[in-house]
């Protein structure tokens, strides 16, 4: 097991994220919809704000899964859901939800 894997595992132990610093007051870059599928013409399922720099991307049942695409490509790993009524995150790298959502209000510091 490689130290990614290994501290992946310590976070689903420990069921909590250690990537909340990363968190900004964001605003959602594109909040009609998903970023890349708007450009692309395609849909979306669901969607999910990136709380490190307000992405707006689709989720894995989205044919074009660009929220994962987002976090592979810029490792931002916490995401929120952007669902109406939905108040939750996941990250990506500790693999946990986080519930409820980290606050992306500028309150926080
Ligand atoms: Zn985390
Ligand atoms: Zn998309
Ligand atoms: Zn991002």
């Amino acid at each position: 097991m490689d130290l990614p894997r290994f501290r992946q595992y310590l976070g689903l132990m420990k069921a909590e994220c250690t990537h909340l610093d990363q968190v900004r007051a964001v605003e959602p870059r594109t909040p009609e919809g998903c970023e890349e599928c708007l450009k692309t013409g395609g849909r979306w399922v669901h969607l999910r704000l990136c709380l490190t720099c307000g992405h707006v991307g689709c989720c894995d049942q989205s044919p074009g899964k660009h929220a994962t695409k987002h976090f592979h490509s810029t490792r931002h790993p916490p995401i929120r859901s952007l669902q109406p009524g939905e108040d939750w995150g996941w990250c990506y790298l500790d693999e946990v939800f986080i519930e409820p959502a980290p606050s992306t209000s500028s309150g926080k510091s």
